[in-house]
């Protein structure tokens, strides 16, 4: 573990269970000791819950097997690590080089009694650890050749499994007891950690792929809200609010950063306030799920408590993720079922509720055409509500700024508000520059997908820069408005929107007329 590139492949590795080992070499040159790096890197291992360390003190040699240098190095090293929670740290003096210590012990080194490399890395058994923790297992695969078969498929990630016992699904609740464990060389009457398995149960249960099957006299948290820390990985900073994808075992569901409650400066190790994060940083935050997951803290099982973070649109890995607590308010706030359904209230407003938002440029025409549009569905006297981004920005959204961080949230809260007025039973008209894709697909999200009608207002920016109807770009050239939309602040086209208006070619009256029709083909009223 040298390079950054070599952690981060080990903090993917750790996040998906692939992954073979709970220890990890780190390694120094013995002529220029503990540099702030090593720090970095041992302080990212204690935080993926390493317990064993090997400090492998590189070119010995050019350093004349000099035995104070390795003591003096593995005394700074025990002494900066103190508080990490390692449990074992075994200096080796080496020259990779030469392979002194490497696979073979060397004899210009008299004064080190200890194992070479190799052969300490052949004692340390780490699967009899996994072997220990109470039985989890991800179902990678519900396996159902034929109607007389269903098991579930994956690797053992901890534990053992006897057939006769009973295991828990840990999302459900539901128990079952163990009847055959298959596996390619056949049945089996036991397996544990690390080998890959069938298991068929007696009941027919509701099981599907992610889910985690556990030891019931030692069961997994079930929570969508928990506290974790967070090492971000990608060149785009993360922003609280904003939607990716989680995934924990075998199982992927959206989550959003809820709070930055610290960043750590891995460095000092001290404590400071975030807002975002930037590559390679550290924090501790909250995070909140769409549906809830089933998961052990990562200091207990670091293969039921890690996760990635992936980009909705790029699928790249964006983050990883060590879960420390499930957050309490997730376990204590339900949600509170009422009598009146937005299915009964649409029916009484005889009309079909949807969010119909507008995107675009300042100056293209959204709030021209939304207005256009809310006056002749009121004629017909349908129910509708207007959220105008300028708007809710003096009061719903009056803390908010325009800092890429605070435009995440002002579209999260509009979005929310406009899923309420949808379940009012309302045709709202949401107004909002709404720059970013993954918030306007965040926002499709919370309703049903006939529910959501995304009308791209495009406007060249030069178009716009020219109508200036609020005299905002005139701002931007004087140098006086900084962080704006299509300038200095990116905006995202959407790739399929459902209506898309070019005012290039068509009158705002006209535009508005065709959402109209758009709206009463598809029969919202
Ligand atoms: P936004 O809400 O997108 O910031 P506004 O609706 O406030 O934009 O301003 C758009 C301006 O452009 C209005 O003054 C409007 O009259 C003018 N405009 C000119 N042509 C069109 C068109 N085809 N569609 C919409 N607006 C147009």
């Amino acid at each position: 573990m040298g390079a950054d590139q070599g952690h981060e492949d080990y903090t993917r590795n750790m996040a998906t269970g692939a992954s073979t080992s709970d220890l990890a070499v780190l390694l120094v040159d013995a002529r220029h000791g503990i540099v702030p790096q090593t720090r970095r890197h041992a302080f990212i291992i204690s935080l993926l819950g390493i317990r064993h360390i090997v400090l492998a003190v590189n070119k010995i040699d050019l350093v004349d097997f000099d035995q104070s240098v390795y003591d003096r190095l593995r005394v700074e090293f025990e002494t900066l690590t103190l508080d990490f929670g390692f449990k074992t740290i075994m200096a080796i003096p080496l020259s990779a080089l030469r392979g002194d210590n490497v696979s073979r012990k060397s004899s210009r080194m008299p004064w080190y009694t200890g194992p070479t490399l190799i052969e300490y890395l052949e004692t340390v058994d780490v699967e009899q650890q996994r072997c220990e923790k109470p039985f989890r297992m991800a179902v990678q695969l519900v396996n159902r050749p034929n109607l007389d078969f269903r098991g579930y498929s994956g690797t053992i990630s901890s534990g053992h499994v006897a057939t006769g016992q009973q295991l828990l699904v840990a999302r459900s609740g539901k128990i079952s007891t163990v009847t055959r464990i298959v596996t390619y060389g056949g049945d089996r009457s036991e397996a544990s950690a690390g080998m890959s398995v069938t298991i068929t149960l007696a009941d027919q249960l509701d099981v599907s792929r992610g889910d985690l099957l556990a030891a019931c006299d030692s069961r997994p948290t079930v929570a969508d809200q928990f506290d974790a820390h967070l090492i971000w990985m990608s060149e785009e900073p993360l922003y609280p609010g904003r939607s990716y994808l989680l995934k924990c075992g075998s199982k992927t569901t959206t989550a959003s950063i809820t709070a930055i409650k610290y960043k750590i400066n891995i460095t000092s190790f001290e404590h400071l306030a975030a807002k975002q994060l930037e590559l390679n940083e550290v924090a501790v935050a909250n995070v909140g799920l769409s549906e809830p997951i089933a998961f052990d803290p990562y200091s207990e099982n670091s293969r039921t408590g890690g996760f990635i973070l992936i980009d909705r649109f790029s699928n790249a890995t964006v983050g990883a993720g060590m879960i420390n607590f499930a957050l309490r308010r997730a376990a204590n706030i339900h949600w509170q079922s009422v009598e009146i359904t937005k299915e009964s209230r649409a029916k009484l407003l005889r009309q079909r509720p949807a969010i119909i938002w507008f995107t675009g440029l300042s100056g293209a025409g959204k709030s021209t055409i939304a207005n256009l549009v809310e006056r002749k569905l009121h004629m017909r006297g349908l129910h509708t509500y207007l959220l105008d981004g300028d708007n809710v920005r003096h009061g719903l959204n009056r803390d908010l700024g325009f800092t890429e961080v605070d435009r995440v949230e002002n579209i999260r809260r509009v979005a929310e508000a406009a899923k309420l007025f949808v379940d009012a039973g309302l045709i709202v008209l949401v107004s909002l520059i709404s720059p970013f894709r993954a918030e306007r697909q965040m926002a499709r999200e919370m309703v049903r997908d006939d529910e959501f009608i995304e009308v791209f207002i495009d406007t060249p920016i030069q178009e716009c820069e020219k109508r200036d109807v609020k005299g905002l770009y005139a701002k931007v050239r004087a140098g006086t408005l900084r962080n704006f939309t299509g300038i200095d602040s990116p905006y995202e086209q959407p790739t399929t929107p459902d209506i898309h208006v070019l005012t290039a070619d068509s009158a705002a009256e006209e535009a508005a007329e065709r959402i109209v029709r758009y709206l009463f083909e598809r029969s919202y009223f």
